[in-house]
């Protein structure tokens, strides 16, 4: 699978050599510490739309949430220009066919397609998209959204340019695009090449501790895979799971419910079946 250049994956390409070119810019003149105090404020929310909004709610759904704080999720998944929606059906893709022909971004299609070139096609037409996800779709707020996902990272870094400047919108705002980007694209490709599997499963998912400590969480991977639909991704009391803290806290003030968890006896059992035989 390669990229089609067509109207929309040029738009996607142009947009993230554009947001590394605004922030090696800024990076590269002089930056204020407003700037980095603003990066502090928002990085946090941007990753968590990302990791605990797109991935594990909209396309697992590891938990259950009010209509309210499911449209703030999807709003927190677009602070990055992320796209809740088209994430959660893209994402079931590759769960579906990891590894296998028709995975979305496998590392065996190469480093550049796994890494970028997925981000800008999957290869799969709008409707497949579309199809994965009709769940999302009939609430008409997310399908506004869905259609219109970059207007809240626009608003965002047009007030942050209006306020600091240049390098306030770079920093502050276009900086945690980039870095997002490539936190995501390290699990898509890292974690299905290096680190160690805990458990059997039909690709080769691997539980990666660098890119989880980076990742917040989302690199225990070969776990994820295994128990998909699990708002915990760390298994082991080592694997620490930043962003399982962040839905515990959720859950404790109230905002989400029916938290999906694995059987502490499930999480052990299998573990030790692939330790004894040995299958990688
Ligand atoms: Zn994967
Ligand atoms: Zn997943």
């Amino acid at each position: 699978m390669g990229v089609k250049f067509n109207s929309s994956s040029l738009l996607k390409l142009f947009g993230i050599g554009g947001l590394h070119g605004i922030v090696i810019l800024a990076l590269l003149n002089e930056t204020e510490q407003a700037d980095w105090l603003v990066f502090a404020a928002i990085y946090p929310f941007a990753a968590i739309g990302v990791g605990v909004s797109m991935h594990r709610y909209f396309a697992h759904r590891a938990f259950k949430t009010s209509r309210w704080f499911q449209f703030a999720l999807a709003i927190m998944a677009s602070l990055a220009f992320g796209n809740a929606v088209f994430f959660a059906g893209k994402h079931r893709l590759h769960h579906k066919y990891s590894d296998q022909p028709g995975d979305v971004h496998s590392p065996k299609q190469g480093l550049w397609q796994s890494w970028i070139g997925s981000v800008v096609d999957c290869g799969y037409p709008t409707s497949t998209i579309e199809k994965g996800a009709r769940d999302f779709l009939r609430y008409p707020e997310l399908a506004w959204l869905y259609r219109n996902s970059f207007v809240p990272a626009l608003l965002l870094n047009s007030i942050l340019f209006l306020v600091g400047g240049f390098s306030m919108m770079a920093i502050g705002g276009c900086l945690s695009s980039v870095l997002l980007l490539h936190q995501s694209s390290a699990v898509n490709y890292l974690c299905h090449l290096r680190g160690y599997k805990t458990y059997e499963t039909r690709d080769d998912s691997r539980n990666n501790f660098i890119v989880a400590i980076l990742t917040f969480g989302e690199g225990w991977h070969n776990n994820h895979h295994r128990f998909s639909s699990s708002a915990k991704a760390g298994m082991r009391w080592w694997e620490i799971d930043m962003f399982y803290w962040v839905i515990l806290l959720f859950e404790a003030v109230g905002l989400i419910w029916d938290v999906k968890r694995v059987r502490p006896n499930q999480v052990l059992n299998e573990a030790l079946i692939l330790k004894t035989t040995g299958r990688k």
